[in-house]
């Protein structure tokens, strides 16, 4: 170690906490209301800003992204084999398993780490009933050409959205596209109620279904129409959340602040890529992720990860391991390694860095100084030999 340790360790997010004094107000209402969940004013008043602020037609709030998604999967009945991304998190193909359906994972993009579109109807077989993308670290899939493809082959389309709160593109939201997406509102996302997600959709009639379903299937007093789980999100949340969403344009302009110090430091640094937005694409702000190439940096991602910890900076492998090298799904025809390539060389690569609103720009400076000085000291001690 060269330099001294930062005395409080820094983490890779820390959740967002509105101020004490509002959240208590609203949870005045919610004790005047008498109402905890179930539908009421809180979470009424919650979807409906949420459409605004996601720029959506319709929008069910539920307890929490992952159940969010295995209903979409039921609102649709959905069954067979679901292309998908290995270069995500657990949850999304777990969701597919939830639902007894077999993940066919689809190797991804180079530069967008999102799933290839041009290598999906490789894939596709006689028991394909949809495709299920990613929009990673908030860069949105391709989504024209995935809709093609969805038409040619009579596929559904169902975005796992987790990351890209408040993405936009072209100013249309990314909760537009395709038939469902799902949105995680937990606590280190953006925009969050503690535990909370959503689904969004276009079509406005999905609505009555989505609802019945996150409520065990209960149609009214005598009649119980679907199998149905409990999803609902709850009225304390749903302050929680309310409360949240003034901050939410506060928050999103602290973190584009420390991005453009992270870029600035290391955008020139040999053996370092960061990713580019695309300019018609507005940004989520969530995570800052950096790929580092060892045959160029001189040390790999894992040691980087390794050496920031001895400085008290805990950045995540994220995402870390392939969902394809689960012990789960290993065995599954489609987690081949060779079949795969991209997303087994991208893995090993990605290294996402400490973001959030209160994380100060000096701190980021000093993060920066330390990954860098990893590559030249690593240089220096392979001249000396
Ligand atoms: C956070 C996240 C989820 C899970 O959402 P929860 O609300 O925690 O259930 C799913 N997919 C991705 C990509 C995520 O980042």
């Amino acid at each position: 170690m060269t330099g001294k340790a930062f005395s409080e360790p820094i983490y890779v997010t820390r959740p967002f906490f509105p101020n004490l004094q509002d959240l208590h107000e609203s949870l005045e209402e919610v004790w005047q209301n008498q109402i905890l969940t179930n539908n009421g004013p809180k979470h009424k008043e919650l979807e409906m800003a949420l459409c605004q602020t996601l720029k959506v037609p319709s929008l069910s709030l539920f307890n929490n992204g992952t159940i969010a998604l295995i209903t979409a999967f039921q609102a649709l009945d959905l069954a067979g084999e679901v292309i998908t991304t290995p270069f995500t998190f657990p949850a999304t193909p777990h969701v597919l398993t939830w639902n007894q359906i077999t993940p066919v994972f689809c190797d991804i993009h180079p530069i967008t780490m999102n799933i290839d579109a041009s290598k999906i109807e490789s894939l596709i077989t006689d028991k394909t009933s949809a495709i299920l993308g990613v929009h990673v670290y908030g860069t949105p899939c391709d989504v024209s050409e995935i809709e093609n493809i969805a038409q040619r082959h009579g596929l559904k389309v169902v975005y796992d959205a987790a990351h890209a709160f408040g993405v936009e593109i072209d100013g249309k939201g990314i909760g537009t596209f395709g038939d469902i997406s799902m949105f995680s509102f937990h606590a280190t996302k953006l925009f969050h109620t503690a535990e909370g997600g959503g689904l969004t959709f276009n079509d406005r009639n999905l609505k009555a279904q989505i609802d019945l379903l996150k409520n065990f299937g209960i149609k009214n007093e005598d009649e119980v129409i679907l199998p149905g789980i409990n999803g609902k999100m709850n009225e304390i949340q749903s302050a929680l959340g309310l409360i949240n969403l003034r901050y939410l344009e506060e928050e999103r302009q602290r973190r584009k602040a420390i991005i453009e110090v992270y870029r600035q430091e290391l955008s020139n640094v040999e053996g370092i890529t960061l990713l580019d937005f695309p300019s018609n694409v507005r940004p989520s702000y969530q995570y800052f992720v950096i790929r580092i190439q060892k045959d160029k940096f001189g040390v790999s991602r894992d040691d980087v990860h390794r050496q920031l910890k001895e400085y008290n900076v805990f950045t995540r492998k994220y995402f870390y391991p392939l969902c394809s090298d689960y012990e789960c799904y290993k065995k599954s025809s489609t987690a081949r390694l060779p079949d795969l390539p991209i997303a087994q060389k991208v893995v090993q690569e990605v290294l996402a860095l400490p973001l959030y609103g209160h994380l100060p720009l000096d701190d980021v400076k000093t993060i920066c100084d330390l990954i860098k000085s990893f590559s030249s000291v690593r240089r220096k001690s392979h001249r000396a030999r």
